[in-house]
Order: structure tokens, then C-alpha cells, then sequence
């Protein structure tokens, strides 16, 4: 057998009073020098490796005692070092002190896995009641006296053998159980945590709320929860990049982290699924009261709005905070995030950077907003909406040139629920494709059977709001061609309103949507133009076929006249480009005969009517045209 690379040096001890059988073992089981060549020779005869200087990997080294205390010190300060010996062979026959039967036990004391060998010339008697006091037979071999160099160096090899086996099986389990545990503490980490910033997700504040509910409440006892949302960090992203987005995310959180207390659980709220969130959940566990988590608001306000430096860019930025307290009776996490989150965007409507307490009136809200969605459900699907019309003017006329058509709803119990609520409960719900079907159906119809009536019919243009939002579907378009075509409606006869928001992008499938429509000969107007988001730039990058003059625009320019310059100019602008003008919510004759002056073509507000029943629509029809003031 020659020296495995694989095997270790194999330490071996042997104890006995006689100096010369320490010799002995030395020659059987290491082989180390010339004078030795004959016992060498044997050994290589037996299968033994060639004499080496050094022992080989693989080979024997032998320690050698005299006595029984000295064997067991020696294998102790073995295991000590980490390197026990494998094989111990004991002499039964030892000198005052311990006794062979000690030495073994004494030796298994300090090293339970040695493989021992008793070297006795005992008799076979002896030897089995020897062997019962001793017990651990697989532990433990004889070798009896005179013994043989070959038996003495095949048990050394098996059963040196036979521990490093029991090593390695122990190790590899060992390093088994440890990956095993690594993987599944892996698997929880990522279930629980935020790859991007490491901290906690949602589901970890779900089920700490948890616990905190089912907690019985102390009266000096409340927690707390922050929803957290930064201020224009989408707009962070769009201009700098995610990167730098997701390196401002990281900070965020270690500054969340720093301004709580270890016991405040810090945690990432966004769904995996959505990109570039950017919201954070704080539960505040051990407060005394309520109250208090107003002071750790304003602290991680002041902390996220000191500036960030992130790639070299120097970037300020502010948060909004949404509060709710366990001071509100709450059954399931999910409701007080929910309402931390109504909070939080109420101190975003209310200018940013500064955190909101939800409070009774906000709960109403919510729970108010949650039985519409339900009606409206209902009310949608039994085709219970109704449409208004509102007369919308020729003002060099002074004619009627057509309506918008307006959508109407009464509650049962909140009575009639502001077209935008509706709206806004629509978009979210998914309700507002089938709104906008039936609203478009009935005003379609309702102009349809206007033109079969009466002649001047046929010049009216009725207007019907389109929500951004179905501009996503490509079915829109082909849906509303049908109804158009089914109902008998040219299309220059229907106008669809459309409001600019974030949804109007360049990509995807709005684009191709809005110029489908466009080519379907439909009139499409660019709605509420003037407010929050509408711009110029607006106008250059879709092809809108009219302009419709927000309100609050139109009353500006009336009440400084200095404003009026700027209504000029946009009313220039839009002639430049082939658009029509309608000016909106007009409510006095100063701002009609400001209009008038600056050659608005159309004119739709109070003072020419109020959105109205269809029967009173009919009637301003055969009116018409002394309707208006002109
Ligand atoms: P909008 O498209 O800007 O509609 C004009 C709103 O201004 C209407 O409010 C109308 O009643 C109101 N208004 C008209 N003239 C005057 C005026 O002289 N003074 C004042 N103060 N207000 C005036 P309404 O009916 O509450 O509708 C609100 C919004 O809801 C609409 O704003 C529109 O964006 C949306 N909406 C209404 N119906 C629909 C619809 O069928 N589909 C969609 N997607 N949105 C709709
Ligand atoms: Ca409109
Ligand atoms: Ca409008």
C-alpha cells in the first residue's frame, strides 16, 4: 500500500512500560531509516510504504508513554490540538499507578472515538471478562502477546482507517446540516427582505402588526405605523437613471435605520413586481402613546430632507409621511397600512414634505369610497348611470354648436357622487371601460335621434370624455368605431375629450391608440388645457384636433388682465396649428366678451347652461339660436 495523498498523517500512541516495545512499534509502523531496511522490507512485503524520512502523507507517526497518566496527558493534548491520535495500543501489564483498565477508560474520558488496542498475554478467560468491563466492542481489539509485525501493522492501518471514516461521515454531516441551514436561512432572508436595500418587506411588517394586534393593548402601550413616500423620486429616476435611483433607495434606508431604534422595525414596501417604488413602511412598537409617533415623524423627515450625495450628484429631496396609531380599534394589519398610506397622500396633496395623523373624517372617507366602488359595480353593469348635457356655444354665432356629454350617478345613500369621484372610483376598479361604453352609447344615440328630428342637427358635435387610461388597450378604438358605426354617427359629429396626464406617453400602446383614433376622423381634444400637467410641448407631440381652455384659466385671465396676454398667446398658438378653441367654465359676459375679443371660437360654461337632462338639451335645440348672449 503506498502513501495516499488523501489520508492525513495518521498519529498513533502507544502505551507500555517497556522503552523496547516502543522500539518495536516504532520499526513496524515507521519505517525511517537505513538500519531499518530489513524491518522495511517486511513492512513493503505486507503492503507497508517505502521507508520515507519525513512521515508521508498517509503514513504513521508514533508517540510513545510509559505510563498509563503520561498516555492519557499525550491524548488529551492531541485533541487539544486538534489532531487526535487514531489508534492507542495499551499494555495491560502496567506499574503502580494506573492500571490498563484505567488507562482505557481514563483515555476515552478525554477522547471518546479512539480506537484502542489492548496488547496482553492474558488468557482467553481473562480476555472476555477483561472485554465486559471494558464494553464499546467496536472500539476496542486484542492483540495478543508475542504479536506479529504484520497484525500489528494491519490493525493499526484498519483501524486508523476506520476512525478517519467516522471522521469524515461526522464532517460531511456536519457541513451538510450547515448548508442545509444556510440554504434555508437564505430562502427566509429573501422571502422576508428587500433584495435592493436589504431591509424587511412587507410581508415582515404584516406579520409584526400582527403580533403587535394580538397583543392585549396596556394602556401605556401603543405602536404606530408610517408610510413613508419620497417626493419627486421618480423624477430622480427619469432624469439620473435607476442606478443612481437605486443607490438613493439604499441611503434612504440606512438613514430610516439610523433614526430609529433597533426595536423600530424599518421595512421596503414596494411589490416586487412594481420598479422604482419607492416606499417605505416604519412600525413604531413601544410607545407610551400615540401621540408620540408625530416626534419620530418630523425626525425622519428632518433626516431624509438633508441633501444626498449619490454618484457625485448632489440631490435634495423631501418625504411624505402618512401616520396611524393603534389609538383606532384596527382587526387587520392590512387595514392600517392601508390607511397609513390615505395619510400619507393627504400630506402629499397638502405640499409634501411634512407627515399627516389619519384621523375620523379620512376613515369616513375611505369607508365611503369603499361602498361606492361596490355600488358603482352594481350600478355600471344595471346600466344605472345617466348622462347630462352641457350646450356648448359657437360664439361668433352665437349659436348652439353641440354638448359635452357628462356622467351622472345618485347614490342611494350619498345622493349624487361628483362625476370626477366617479370617475376616479371607475379607473381604479376597472368599471371605466364599460362607463365609458355606456355614456358613449346614449350620447351617440341621443345625437342620432337629435339629426333624425331636427336639421340643424347635423352641424352638432357631441363631446364625450375618454379616460387617458383606455388608451393603453387596443381594443378602444376598434370598440368605439363599432358603436359609432352601429348607432349610424359620422364621426365628425362625436368628440372625444382627453386629458393629459402621465399616461399619455410616447411608448407603448397609447401612441398607436391615439393615432388610430385621430384617423378614424373623430375630433380629439386636448381637455382641461392650463391645469397642473398640460403643457405646450403637449401639443407638438400629439396631433389634437381642438383645445379645450381650462376654467380656472379662463377666469384668471379675466380677473388680471395682464393674464390675458398668455390666453392670446395659447389661443395664437392653437390657431397655428389648425386646432379649434374651446374655452370652459365660462361664468360671467366679461369673460364671454373677453372670449369674443380674442376670436375664441367656442364658449361652454354656466352662463349658456348647466350640464342638463336630455330633454332639456332637446328643448335648447329648438331654441336655438336665441339662446346665447351674444
Ligand atoms: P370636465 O371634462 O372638465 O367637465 C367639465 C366640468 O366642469 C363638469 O363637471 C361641468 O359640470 C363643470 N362645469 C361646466 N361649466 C362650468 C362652469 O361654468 N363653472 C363651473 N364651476 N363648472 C362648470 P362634472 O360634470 O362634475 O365633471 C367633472 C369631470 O369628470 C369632468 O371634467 C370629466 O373630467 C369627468 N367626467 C365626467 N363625465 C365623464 C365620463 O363620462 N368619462 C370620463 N372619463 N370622465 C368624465
Ligand atoms: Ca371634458
Ligand atoms: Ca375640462
Amino acid at each position: 500500500m503506498s502513501a495516499n495523498p488523501q489520508l492525513p498523517v495518521r498519529r498513533l500512541l502507544v502505551i507500555d512500560d517497556n522503552a523496547a516495545i516502543h522500539g518495536d512499534f516504532r520499526k513496524i509502523l515507521t519505517p525511517t531509516s537505513a538500519t531499518d531496511a530489513l524491518d522495511s522490507a517486511k513492512a513493503a512485503f505486507l503492503g507497508a510504504p517505502a521507508a520515507p524520512k519525513r512521515p508521508a502523507r498517509g503514513s504513521f507517526s508514533l508517540d510513545a508513554a510509559l505510563q498509563g497518566r503520561e498516555g492519557v496527558e499525550l491524548a488529551a493534548a492531541a485533541v487539544r490540538a486538534g489532531a487526535p491520535y487514531l489508534v492507542a495500543f495499551v499494555d495491560m501489564r502496567m506499574p503502580p499507578g494506573l492500571d490498563g483498565v484505567q488507562t482505557i477508560h481514563e483515555l476515552w474520558r478525554v477522547d471518546p472515538e479512539l480506537q484502542v488496542v489492548i496488547c496482553t498475554a492474558y488468557s482467553d478467560q481473562a480476555l472476555d471478562k477483561l472485554a465486559d468491563e471494558l464494553g464499546r466492542s467496536d472500539q476496542l481489539l486484542i492483540l495478543k502477546k508475542p504479536f506479529d509485525p504484520a497484525e500489528v501493522y494491519q490493525l493499526a492501518e484498519a483501524l486508523s482507517r476506520k476512525r478517519l471514516a467516522q471522521q469524515a461521515a461526522a464532517m460531511k454531516l456536519d457541513e451538510l446540516e450547515r448548508l442545509v441551514r444556510e440554504r434555508t436561512a437564505e430562502i427566509e432572508h429573501a422571502m422576508l427582505h428587500d433584495k435592493l436595500t436589504g431591509l424587511p418587506n412587507r410581508t415582515q411588517v404584516l406579520t409584526r402588526l400582527e403580533a403587535c394586534m394580538q397583543r392585549r393593548p396596556r394602556a401605556d402601550q401603543a405602536f404606530a405605523v408610517l408610510f413613508i413616500d419620497l417626493d419627486g423620486f421618480k423624477l430622480v429616476n427619469d432624469s439620473l437613471g435607476h442606478e443612481v435611483g437605486d443607490l438613493l433607495l439604499i441611503e434612504v434606508a440606512g438613514r430610516l435605520r439610523n433614526s430609529l431604534r433597533a426595536s423600530d422595525l424599518v421595512a421596503y414596501s414596494t411589490m416586487p413586481a412594481r420598479l422604482g417604488g419607492d416606499e417605505f413602511i416604519v412600525l413604531l412598537e413601544d410607545l407610551r402613546q400615540g401621540r408620540d409617533s408625530a416626534r419620530v415623524a418630523e425626525r425622519l423627515l428632518r433626516a431624509l430632507a438633508e441633501p444626498y450625495e449619490i454618484a457625485g450628484n448632489r440631490l435634495l429631496l423631501s418625504a411624505s409621511v402618512g401616520v396611524t396609531t393603534s389609538e383606532r380599534t384596527y382587526e387587520r394589519p392590512i387595514d392600517m397600512i392601508r390607511d397609513a398610506d390615505t395619510a400619507m397622500y393627504r400630506a402629499k396633496a397638502a405640499g409634501r414634505g411634512r407627515y399627516v395623523l389619519f384621523d375620523q373624517a379620512m376613515h369616513e372617507e375611505v369607508m365611503r369610497r369603499l361602498s361606492l366602488e361596490t355600488a358603482l359595480r352594481h350600478a355600471v353593469s344595471q346600466d344605472e348611470l345617466y348622462v347630462a348635457y352641457q350646450p356648448i356655444i359657437n360664439l361668433a354665432a352665437g349659436e348652439l354648436a353641440g354638448f359635452e356629454a357628462l356622467v351622472r350617478w345618485n347614490h342611494p345613500k350619498y345622493g349624487s357622487v361628483p362625476a370626477n369621484e366617479l370617475v376616479s372610483v371607475a379607473e381604479e376598479t376597472g368599471l371605466i371601460q364599460q362607463l365609458t361604453d355606456n355614456v358613449l352609447r346614449a350620447a351617440a344615440g341621443q345625437l342620432a335621434r337629435w339629426q333624425a328630428a331636427y336639421n340643424r342637427g347635423r352641424e352638432l358635435v357631441v363631446s364625450v370624455n375618454l379616460s387617458p387610461r383606455l388608451l393603453l388597450d387596443p381594443e378602444t378604438v376598434n370598440r368605439i368605431v363599432g358603436t359609432i358605426r352601429e348607432i349610424g354617427i359620422a364621426p365628425k359629429s362625436m368628440a372625444f375629450e382627453i386629458t393629459e396626464t402621465m399616461v399619455l406617453s410616447d411608448r407603448g400602446c397609447s401612441r398607436s391608440a391615439f393615432d388610430a383614433l385621430q384617423q378614424t376622423g373623430i375630433w380629439v381634444h386636448l381637455d382641461d388645457f392650463g391645469t397642473g400637467y398640460s403643457s405646450l410641448s403637449c401639443l407638438y407631440r400629439w396631433p389634437f384636433s381642438g383645445l379645450k381652455i381650462d376654467r380656472e384659466f379662463v377666469r384668471e385671465a379675466c380677473a388680471r388682465r395682464e393674464h390675458s396676454i398668455v390666453l392670446r398667446a395659447i389661443v395664437d398658438i392653437a390657431r397655428a396649428f389648425g386646432l379649434r378653441v374651446i374655452a370652459e367654465g365660462v361664468e360671467t359676459t366679461e369673460q364671454h366678451e373677453l372670449l369674443k375679443e380674442l376670436r375664441v371660437e367656442y364658449g361652454q360654461g354656466y352662463l349658456y347652461g348647466k350640464p342638463c337632462s336630455a330633454a332639456e338639451a332637446e328643448s335648447l335645440l329648438m331654441d336655438m339660436p336665441t339662446l346665447c348672449h351674444a
